[in-house]
């Protein structure tokens, strides 16, 4: 009853994001009223696993009690300030550790505060740089099939058509190269390859690529091999263009490892972080980058070359103690390598789902594992039968339309991993 009462004030208030409004008269929409751990739990008591961490955020799962406690300690002290002038030690210490634990040769973070707007950053940080430089690089690469939010910059950068189609008249110049179409070496060469052709014929226009490191998340979980990233590397120095990373659903251990750039040992121009950095608790967001860069907007004020981007909640300090709080539980409980174990495990499920006639493939890369259906149309809306199955039964997961997707939160036991997978066996058992 509750439930009912809050979705009907909810419609009548709300406008939810990526969703069609109209099917909210037939779709339920879940008030949830706590959660603890995996479990979310509505009002009238039904519980969920939340197999996709809220969207990818969060990594230690719901009301942690210690970054719950560390959080309630910094709201006695600061809440938020300024960060123009002023700092605060949230902010340092976080700063230091990034610095510390990203690959080598990111020496400066600019925060934000949600994954589009620090793509935003990155994409205006790296044409200002190339123009403090005296060039004028106006276009940006990104991959095929690739996603990076939905501000008009990191529209432009994506390559999802349904969200980018409409919006066509007001993106700025982009071009994709291919992504490595499977995960095999050669792959990545062949898009590499691609990828060097353009540059060899526009990379004095060209100022950066995005990438999304080793998985493209909204891209039908679509992976690739880090071969490809090491060879972009090598691409991108030869011809003045920068590579951004953008890890802000990679970044945090999502992909085995605590940034997915060191499964190819590089390190990009500038990094991209979000989503996991607080452990789903706040909306913080950082890029990093070099001290070379860095030095490029430093000069006397009057010469004009400061970056002058700013957001009002950029550093926020309940966020920044959060962020403190996630990282001190990934050096405390050993969660890589734990999670290699569950991942292992994940896997070894997975080739329950192989043996159906109607999965195409299955694929893994850390702590995201992935089944892809055949031969339904878009219009079956196939995703939606299954989540709706799921949650019938305890289960939140939201496939991207035929490709059902696990991204628990690294807290997840066996047990729970075994409810999660089973019950989604059980929901492509029945289509
Ligand atoms: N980049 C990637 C790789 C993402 O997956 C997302 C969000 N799913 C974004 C950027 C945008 O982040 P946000 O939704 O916080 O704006």
């Amino acid at each position: 009853m509750i439930n009912e009462q809050l979705k009907n004030r909810d419609l009548d208030v709300l406008w939810h994001p990526c969703s069609q409004m109209k099917d909210y008269e037939q779709l339920p929409l879940t008030p949830v009223k706590k959660g603890s751990g995996v479990w979310l739990e509505d009002f009238e008591g039904n519980k969920f696993i939340d197999g996709i961490s809220s969207w990818w955020v969060n990594i230690f799962g719901h009301a942690n009690p210690y970054i719950n406690e560390k959080i309630k300690e910094q709201l006695d002290t600061l809440e938020h300030v300024i960060i123009a002038g002023f700092t605060h030690e949230p902010i340092i210490n976080l700063s230091e550790r990034l610095v510390k634990l990203t690959p080598d040769g990111l020496d400066k973070c600019f925060y934000a505060d949600n994954g589009s707007s620090a793509v935003e950053v990155a994409l205006k940080m790296s044409f200002h740089a190339h123009k403090n430089d005296g060039k004028n690089k106006p276009i940006f690469v990104s991959l095929t099939n690739s996603y990076h939010g939905e501000t008009i910059g990191a529209l432009s950068v994506g390559d999802v058509e349904l969200y980018k189609d409409t919006y066509e008249p007001l993106l700025i110049q982009s071009i994709q190269t291919p992504v490595p179409k499977d995960m095999s070496v050669e792959a990545a060469k062949e898009a590499a390859q691609k990828f060097e052709e353009l540059c060899k014929n526009r990379s004095d226009e060209i100022s950066a690529i995005i990438v999304e490191p080793l998985i493209q998340a909204a891209g039908y979980m679509h992976m690739y091999h880090p071969h490809f990233l090491e060879l972009l590397r090598d691409i991108c120095d030869r011809y003045d263009v920068h590579l951004i990373a953008d890890e802000v659903m990679a970044g945090f251990g999502r992909t085995g490892k605590l940034f997915a750039c060191e499964h190819a040992n590089i390190t990009p121009d500038f990094l991209v972080l979000s989503k996991g950095i607080t452990g789903g608790y706040l909306p913080l967001s950082v890029v990093l980058t070099s001290n070379d860069i860095y030095a490029k907007f430093y000069c006397d004020y009057l010469e004009y070359k400061a970056f002058l981007h700013s957001h009002s909640y950029t550093g926020n300090a309940l966020a920044c103690a959060a962020a403190n709080a996630t990282l001190d539980l990934f050096e405390k409980d050993d969660v890589i390598t734990q999670n290699k174990a569950k991942a292992a495990y994940m896997m070894e499920k997975l080739k329950e789902f192989e043996k159906l006639d109607n999965v195409l493939e299955i694929r893994q890369t850390g702590m995201v594992s992935v089944v892809e259906l055949k031969g339904y149309s878009s219009d079956e809306r196939i995703g939606l039968k299954v989540h709706q199955y799921c949650l019938e039964r305890e289960v939140l997961i939201r496939p991207l339309g035929h490709v059902v997707y696990f991204m628990p939160p690294y807290v997840i036991t066996y047990e729970e991993i075994d409810k999660m997978m089973d019950t989604t066996l059980e929901a492509i058992k029945q289509l």
